[in-house]
């Protein structure tokens, strides 16, 4: 146990996490020069294209005579449940800081969440190789924030390897061993992948105790009983060990059969033994919903499989079946925010080749009846009667926006048109703040973070929290289209804001549908009225092609009979809407 430190990397997204990962495998001759790519533990295809790390991924290293294990994590708000569940599992954290952007949002989010668990905190600075590199202004940052000493912050450039050793030795030096704890075993599973050929495979930290192939263990949780098939190290592929060891990092393959029955955040201990669980994680709350239908309906068994197995190595996600009249039988997700959705849905798409119709995402409503009721509404067709309804309260954010003080006041009124209530102003250092504020998430849901970066030159980065729930007007506005309302784009919105945004999306629409053969009318709806419209013209058919010469009169007759055979087919029209048209609307 004294020859182990666990430790993980944290910071704002792209200030280079996995680079430095991958440095640090390579000085440690963890990883074969040949196999060696860059940002080698993004290992999803879709994380390697984005250049965005998705999921927690742990390796383990030998440096000097220690093991080192180390958890790479991601940066994004949407996956900040990915970096809590590492920091349970480890003693120390890297803060990387990037020379050449200083704090920002995610670093001071991901640093708190550091502190709440009593890690030990490494500050690095990062990318001191570019010529915009600013190191003293960074580290009287860094010295601000954590009340270090500036000869405590360790140099790196993740792209030469400048300072990696450094890095390490830090990491054996300050980071602590593992204390024992309990003398049988007690292992936490802080995350779960799915592979075809083992199955699930669990990640867990010991806190007490050995596991060696062939032992019988417990879940605690769901009381389940099985067998060790497999364990091991992750180099970050899966090595086969004789065990595992209090303290130490690894995996195991069981004889679970059952997804379900291995829970992220649940201990795992002897079958005969009353050691209690370990703390493990609180209960996440999704912030999205929307619902996920496939297109065809004889995908609908597919899906549930595809949505289980994203589910092990996704412990965020919040699903339930769902079934509607026009678009059967299908899924409500609850996700951490839309790029979450996004992700998810992509993979799905991908890894289990479904074609997928996804719902207009809505926050969690919170809709108080007449009859002293109260209901979670995530689904906007099921809206109760405004007549039934007292209030309605929304959930509300906490933010807070990291920027060059030139662009303050551009922000400033962006934020407060997005309903945003002003708490605070606080000063990094002279020409940096953090613009705290209270904010609904409705409205930051969509494009905000996009127009910060644009306001502010790409130089503002956001955080934020869930902090209560308040009281809003809320009508149910429907879309539809060829006079059919399509239930996926129905949505909730503010009423005074009803006509304003039914406004954009028809216009949208029209951008984006293709032409019919009959005109096509975009309405948007409240309670039945209609508040805004558009029309698609038709694509004309030169229906008087085939005739020469003058003879008007026939002409206008082949007119007049093509007008009304539009009608006709306009009236029991169903325009197909392609997938792309819902996530126009959504980015109105
Ligand atoms: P992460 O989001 O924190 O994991 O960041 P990545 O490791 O994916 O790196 C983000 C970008 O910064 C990539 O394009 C890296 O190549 C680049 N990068 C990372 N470290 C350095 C560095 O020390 N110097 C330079 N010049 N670029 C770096
Ligand atoms: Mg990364």
């Amino acid at each position: 146990m004294e020859k182990t430190r666990n430790f993980c990397i944290i910071a704002h997204i792209d200030h280079g996490k996995s680079t430095l990962a991958d440095r640090m495998l390579e000085v440690t001759n963890t990883i074969d020069k040949r196999k060696m790519k860059n940002q080698i533990l993004d290992q999803m295809d879709l994380e390697r294209e984005r250049g965005i790390t998705i999921k927690l991924q742990p390796a383990t290293m030998k440096w000097r005579d220690f093991s080192l294990n180390l958890i790479d994590t991601p940066g994004h708000v949407d996956f900040s449940y990915e970096v809590s569940r590492s920091l349970a599992a480890v003693e120390g954290a890297i803060l990387l800081v990037d020379a050449t952007q200083g704090i920002e949002a995610q670093t001071l989010a991901n640093l708190y969440l550091a502190m709440e668990q009593n890690l030990k905190i490494i500050p690095v600075i990062n990318k001191i190789d570019l010529p915009a590199a600013n190191v003293e202004k960074v580290s009287t940052e860094i010295v601000n924030l954590l009340g270090c000493e500036e000869k405590e912050i360790i140099l790196t450039s993740a792209k030469t390897g400048e300072g990696i050793e450094d890095v390490l030795d830090a990491v054996v030096e300050k980071v602590p061993a593992p204390k024992k704890e309990n003398e049988d075993l007690r292992a936490l599973i802080f995350d779960s992948t799915y592979d075809e050929f083992r199955g699930v495979v669990i990640y867990v930290r010991l806190f007490g105790g050995q596991i060696k192939k062939g032992d019988k263990i417990k879940f605690v949780a769901t009381e389940e009983i099985t067998e060790v098939l497999d364990v091991g190290i992750l180099k970050p592929d899966w090595h086969s060990t004789d065990g595992l060891n209090d303290g130490e990092i690894g995996y195991l393959v069981t004889g679970v059969k059952h997804l379900e029955k291995a829970q992220v955040g649940d201990t795992i201990v002897q079958v005969k033994s009353d050691t209690p669980a370990l703390p493990g994680y609180k209960e996440i709350k999704p912030m999205v919903y929307a619902g996920i239908f496939p297109k065809e309906g004889s995908d609908y068994q597919r899906l549930r499989d595809g949505i289980l197995k994203l589910k092990l190595s996704d412990s965020s996600l919040v699903y339930e079946p769902a079934s509607s009249h026009a678009l059967g039988f299908g899924f409500r997700c609850g996700f951490l925010g839309l790029l979450h959705l996004e992700i998810f849905q992509e993979r799905l798409n991908r890894e289990f080749n479904l074609e997928l119709v996804v719902t207009t995402p809505t926050v969690a409503y919170k809709i108080y009846l007449q009859n002293k009721k109260v209901i979670d509404l995530t689904t906007p067709n099921e809206m109760p009667d405004p007549s039934n309804i007292d209030y309605a309260e929304e959930p509300y954010m906490k933010i807070e926006i990291v920027t060059p003080k030139e662009h303050i006041g551009g922000l400033m009124s962006y934020v407060s048109d997005n309903y945003g209530i002003s708490k605070n102003t606080e000063y990094i250092d002279e020409d940096r703040v953090i613009l705290h504020y209270d904010i609904p998430l409705s409205t930051i849901l969509v494009d905000f973070y996009d127009n910060i970066k644009s306001i502010s030159s790409g130089y503002a980065s956001l955080n934020y929290d869930f902090l209560d729930y308040r009281k809003c007007d809320l009508v149910k506005m429907d879309i539809l289209v060829a006079e059919h309302p399509v239930e996926a784009l129905t949505t909730l919105v503010y009423r005074d804001q009803a006509h304003k945004i039914g406004k954009k999306i028809v216009q949208k629409l029209k951008e984006v549908l293709p032409k019919q053969q009959f005109v096509v009318k975009l309405q948007a709806a409240v309670g039945g009225k209609i508040i805004a419209g558009e029309r698609i013209s038709a694509l004309r058919k030169d229906v008087t092609a085939k005739l020469y010469g003058g003879d008007v009169t026939r002409k206008r007759k082949l007119l007049e009979k093509q007008k009304k055979g539009k009608k006709k087919m306009a009236k029991g029209a169903k325009v197909d809407i392609p997938q792309e048209a819902y996530l126009a609307v959504l980015k109105r």
